[in-house]
């Protein structure tokens, strides 16, 4: 923990960008690329600059990160996860050599040597950055929880008995996870127009968004050996944007008694950029207060929130505005739940947070909240109204975490919904 890599919030870079990009030189997130020749190979971004992390190796021989052959398999690789598996120390050895390449003051040195490393962003393709076993989606905003409860169930009684007490998740599916930018089709199946009829197959009449992180496993415990709280973040390597597509009214019908499954599992959308957890460390909240105390295996102490900015666009439109810090369950109780029966996580297993809403009406973060089960449609810049999506729909998210000095962004998770 002690060896946390932040960088110098004074240090600039050679590479232009506005005060407010979400990829100044403290952020160097990792992400997946590729140009003319289609070669998939892992980078990194500085403002609109996309660098290729093995080229840049080629041109200046980064020093002291192993050999040759190492560097080739791990950076022209389709994904992530053989750099991650890695560990910890080469990846913040790997990020502070970034760093030096790329400092103001270096500029002179290095620029001219390291040119056939930079892409501008228009100019490549960026792909799902991790090869995912493992999808789990959590349940961990309160506010969440409550408002579907109060809807759904009883106001008086909105959370479940065990809420308080579990990081409540499930099970989804890895196939469907999609990169930001990958339009989606709106799913079909089995959905009940009015409550106590048969139900009917028809395309869903109510597809929503869920607006949430996810965090990235970069390490392996072994079957029946439960990781710690912590522990836990020796485990993560990042955060990425996740916007869990759901079809409210599939879900409806089929999720008893077991639980989501088609109404969730046709589309998930990911952003392309794994943020470092180091690159979070000057962001680091308090949660909400635990009442009930959480069971000895989940107990925490310390900053174990990020305070992180999300938006969500329609069109264009600003419809929701929440943060990541309004979590009840840190990502270190998630993990720690996750693995306390001994289950054993994969190198880029992806765990999502749930749906993170606020405590005002504009933070909600689904359409089943704003306009709460379809009773108060929301309005949109050009003067259409929405209860769910419609066909045509650009559904665009945004995160970013800001302090005086800088942005810590995630790009975007954004998807334009087709008939
Ligand atoms: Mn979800």
């Amino acid at each position: 923990m002690k060896n946390k890599l932040v960088i110098d919030p004074n240090i600039k870079s050679w590479i232009d960008y506005p005060s407010n990009t979400h990829f100044p030189i403290q952020n160097l997130p990792f992400g997946i690329f590729s140009n003319h020749d289609n070669t998939r190979r892992v980078c990194t971004i500085i403002g609109d600059t996309v660098i290729d992390i093995h080229e840049l190796y080629r041109c200046v021989a980064l020093q002291n990160i192993k050999t040759k052959k190492f560097i080739k398999d791990l950076l022209l690789n389709d994904y992530c996860n053989d750099l991650f598996s890695e560990g910890k120390e080469l990846i913040r050895a790997l990020r502070s050599q970034i760093v030096e390449l790329f400092e103001e003051k270096n500029k002179k040195h290095y620029e001219r040597l390291i040119r056939t490393a930079l892409n501008n962003i228009k100019d490549v393709n960026l792909h799902i950055p991790i090869k995912i076993p493992n999808y789990t989606d959590f349940y961990s905003s309160r506010e969440h929880a409550t408002n579907v409860g109060i809807m759904f169930r009883d106001p008086a009684n909105a959370l479940f008995p065990n809420w308080l007490h579990i990081p409540i998740g499930y099970h989804g599916r890895a196939s469907s996870i999609i990169i930001s930018g990958t339009d989606i089709k709106r799913p079909a199946g089995q959905i009940v127009l009015k409550e106590n009829e048969a139900p009917i197959y028809s395309k869903s009449k109510q597809l929503d968004f869920e607006l949430e992180m996810a965090f990235v496993v970069s390490k392996e415990n072994k079957l029946g050996e439960p990781i710690s709280c912590d522990q836990a973040e020796d485990f993560i390597q990042g955060l990425s944007l996740f916007n869990d597509w759901s079809a409210r009214d599939i879900q409806r019908w089929e999720y008893v008694p077991l639980g989501p499954f088609l109404g969730k599992n046709f589309a998930s959308t990911i952003s392309p950029w794994i943020v470092d957890l180091d690159a979070l460390e000057p962001f680091r909240t308090e949660g909400p207060i635990q009442d009930p105390k959480p069971l000895e295996y989940l107990s925490q102490t310390g900053k174990n929130n990020f305070d992180i900015k999300l938006e969500v666009y329609i069109n264009d439109s600003l419809v929701s505005e929440s943060n990541t810090k309004y979590l009840y369950w840190s990502i270190k109780q998630q993990l720690a739940h996750h693995t306390v029966n001994g289950c054993n996580m994969q190198i880029g297993d992806l765990c999502a947070s749930g749906t993170i809403s606020g405590p005002s009406a504009s933070s909600f973060g689904s359409m089943l909240e704003l306009a709460w089960k379809g009773t108060k449609p929301i309005t949109l810049n050009d003067g259409s109204q929405r209860v769910f999506l419609q066909d045509g729909d650009r559904i665009r998210m945004t995160a970013f975490a800001e302090n005086s000095n800088y942005r810590i962004g995630f790009g975007e998770a954004t998807a334009t919904i087709l008939p």
